[in-house]
């Protein structure tokens, strides 16, 4: 009962009058959309179709990485897109009136981040265990959806509720973005990662055959991926051996199911491809990539998140950038988290800190091995962390990941492929990632072109997610 209770709410949030054809004017966003009612009893009905909607007169940015188009016309229906006309005035429609003026207005995929973090931190921004619960969890899927990231792959440090969350999520009794995860994930004894995750939200195998067992018991949860972390963490931690790894990595596949590591050193991450890991979960950021290295990533196909806020997240508030004033940044920020993040005593810290200079140089090598890979057409795919640690943001983070991806030297269109087309192909998700028929209807519109300033994408219009308009959240101006 409860989907179908969530579902009338949005029935009747989306009708505002009584008829079978409702249009639905945002008067403050000019965004005009309308709604059939296809149902008379909601509560009744097996199969509840989202509303019809028609955005007209829209830049479209397809997520290929193909140029804009101009004067565009969507059709949504039934979560999907029903069709896409490239002419306007031409276009067949369903309905009449709701040609509200969009010019100015872009249409592009929502964001896909392939690693993200789920109720780890509490309002300080401190790791936390008990934070993990369910609220928590959903409340943050939300703030990823209203964001205008509708897909997320929750990369490890999740407790095992986190399946019958996904699974309630498929039959619809669970909003936010939808959530893809790795479960618990396989990390190191006294090792990576160094949060104090106990043992129902973080696997630490003491040898290959433990190692073996919990691939199988995240695999018997019908996890999406593996994930394991391979970092001695500049000598301080011990690394995971080879033979664990090994094994993770073969029983991985036999289940059917691709790894995902996290990475630091150039040579760990030679070490770990050449073993057969499918996903780079961050960066290569101690030495510059060399062409052996990008020649083994082409030959085996592994895919590469950059995740540059990672490294960024060390430095950058303390350097207390503009970003930080706007109502984009705050509001996906703890009240808590937000006085520590802009006070004298954070600042003094992270400048006074020895780390902050190996971050920040961290940050230039990521930065110039993210083109040099681009460029040599190594897939490149897009994560941020987000959620993981302090600063790391759910749904802010991915606009600046955005940002930092086209200060490394990619065009915005190749920025935004990498986080929408890119990433579906990454989780091997053939229904979203790209504006064309019968995909999701899985959205953001954009005032302004992300294509010339990517900066546009925090201007957010409106989300949609299976054809549902989201919530909207104040954007950044
Ligand atoms: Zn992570």
């Amino acid at each position: 009962m409860y989907f179908y209770f969530i579902q009338f709410k949005r029935i009747i949030r989306d009708m505002t009058a009584p008829a079978r054809w409702i249009l639905t004017i945002s008067l403050s966003l000019a965004l005009a959309v309308t709604a059939i009612a296809q149902r008379t009893a909601a509560a009744t009905v097996q199969h509840i179709s989202t509303p019809l909607t028609v955005l007209t007169n829209m830049r479209l940015i397809d997520g290929t990485g193909a140029p804009p188009r101009d004067h565009v016309t969507l059709v949504l229906a039934d979560g999907k897109i029903q069709k896409i006309c490239d002419d306007t005035k031409s276009c067949d429609v369903p309905t009449a009136g709701t040609n509200a003026n969009l010019v100015g207005k872009t249409v592009m995929p929502s964001l896909i981040s392939a690693h993200s973090h789920l109720a780890l931190l509490n309002a300080e921004g401190n790791f936390d265990s008990a934070q993990y619960t369910e609220e928590n969890v959903i409340k943050q899927l939300e703030q990823y959806e209203r964001y205008g990231v509708t897909t997320i792959v929750s990369l490890g440090l999740n407790k095992d509720i986190i399946f019958d969350l996904r699974d309630k999520q498929k039959k619809g009794q669970v909003d936010g973005a939808t959530v893809l995860t790795v479960g618990r994930g396989i990390g190191v004894p006294n090792g990576f990662p160094p949060m104090g995750a106990g043992d129902n939200q973080l696997y630490r195998p003491k040898d290959a055959a433990e190692a073996r067992r919990d691939v199988d018991e995240t695999a018997d949860h019908h996890a999406d991926l593996i994930k394991i972390w391979i970092d001695e963490n500049h000598g301080k931690f011990p690394e995971m051996s080879d033979d664990i790894a090994r094994a993770i990595i073969s029983e991985a596949h036999k289940r059917g199911l691709r790894v995902a590591a996290h990475v630091y050193k150039l040579e760990d991450a030679r070490r770990i491809v050449n073993e057969g890991v499918d996903i780079l979960a961050h960066s290569v950021r101690d030495k510059d990539v060399d062409d052996s290295f990008i020649a083994l990533l082409k030959s085996k196909g592994t895919w590469y998140l950059p995740t540059l806020t990672v490294d960024e997240s060390f430095f950058v508030y303390a350097d207390r950038p503009d970003f930080m004033q706007s109502t984009f940044f705050r509001d996906s920020v703890p009240a808590e988290t937000y006085a520590r993040l802009t006070s004298d005593a954070y600042r003094n810290k992270v400048l006074s800190d020895k780390d902050t200079q190996q971050h920040r140089q961290d940050f230039t090598i990521a930065t110039r091995n993210l083109k040099r890979l681009y460029d040599a057409g190594v897939n490149i795919g897009f994560g941020t962390d987000s959620g993981a640690v302090l600063g790391r943001l759910p749904g802010f983070s991915e606009h600046r990941e955005l940002l930092l991806m086209v200060n490394a030297g990619l065009t915005p269109l190749q920025a935004i492929a990498c986080a929408t087309s890119h990433n579906a192909a990454e989780m091997h998700l053939s229904d979203r990632g790209t504006l064309k028929a019968d995909m999701n209807a899985d959205l953001l519109v954009i005032d302004g072109d992300p294509s010339k300033n990517i900066t546009d994408t925090s201007h957010i219009a409106a989300v949609f997610h299976h054809g549902h308009r989201i919530e909207h959240i104040e954007s950044a101006k």
